[in-house]
């Protein structure tokens, strides 16, 4: 593997960030797939129906019943895409370009959508959740000020689309909630912000690069493979419990 041929993308500075197993950042350089999980695949089916498209331009499919019926899940999502079509129209929300790629020297940048929010060009990246409106942890959007990765998120994609076309946009969610509920989450990724990014895009660099001189080292135990993507088809995947030590004196 080499340098030259490697994309910074925001996955991949997540995945750097977590200091975790080098294994799975080296399969996620190599393209490597994970079979999407039932929250997974609803989020593909409902960005896909809703905009128009998902990446890779693959259709997100939900196995049919025994009788040949749609699930439930399925028939769920339909009525909510329904109603979350009239949500963008109502909001004068209109997308221009769907799952459009910006490219600076080796940062991508695969964005949902460009488009315009109430008359002014933004970026603008598609959520659905199972989560509630006003839950703050494991996955909840009530507080956008504490979700790390969704800043990862707003910086490269406002980063690298500036990098790309000189012009600097905001940046937003739309996030989508099973139960009905829906909010719109503006960033605007000021300088000092995107400077940090490029500092963190710098690192990651840096880190990936490092990696490859050293073969991706790694120790799997059961604390990193239980929540690792690629868990069900990794031949690496570890029961090994590493041991808490906590000394009384
Ligand atoms: S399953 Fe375990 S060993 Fe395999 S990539 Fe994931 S964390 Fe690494």
């Amino acid at each position: 593997m080499k340098m030259k041929n490697i994309r910074i993308s925001q996955s991949l500075i997540k995945e750097v960030q977590k200091e975790g197993c080098e294994l799975a950042v080296k399969k996620m350089l190599m393209g490597e797939r994970t079979e999407p999980t039932e929250a997974m695949l609803c989020g593909l089916y409902f960005e896909h129906y809703l905009i128009g498209g998902t990446r890779g331009g693959e259709v997100p499919e939900f196995k049919p019943l025994k009788s040949g019926n749609k699930p439930k899940a399925e028939l769920d999502l339909i009525d909510l895409i329904d109603k979350s079509k009239d949500l963008l129209t109502a909001n004068d929300i209109i997308i221009d370009e769907v799952q459009p790629e910006y490219i600076h020297e080796d940062i991508v940048a695969h964005l949902d959508a460009v488009g315009s929010v109430r008359g002014e060009k933004c970026l603008i990246d598609i959520k659905w959740t199972g989560t509630k409106e006003d839950q703050k942890y494991n996955g909840g959007w009530a507080d956008p000020l504490m979700k790390e990765e969704a800043h990862i998120q707003a910086n490269h994609y406002t980063y690298t689309y500036m990098m790309a076309t000189g012009k600097h946009l905001p940046f937003y969610f739309i996030v989508f909630g099973k139960s009905g509920w829906c909010k719109l989450i503006r960033f605007n990724c000021g300088e000092s912000a995107l400077e940090r990014h490029e500092g963190i895009v710098n690192e990651t660099r840096d880190r990936v690069n490092q990696m490859i001189k050293e073969d991706f080292k790694y120790e799997a135990h059961l604390g990193l493979c239980s929540k690792c993507w690629y868990k069900k088809t990794c031949p690496s995947f570890s029961n090994h419990l590493q041991i808490d030590k906590i000394e009384l004196l």
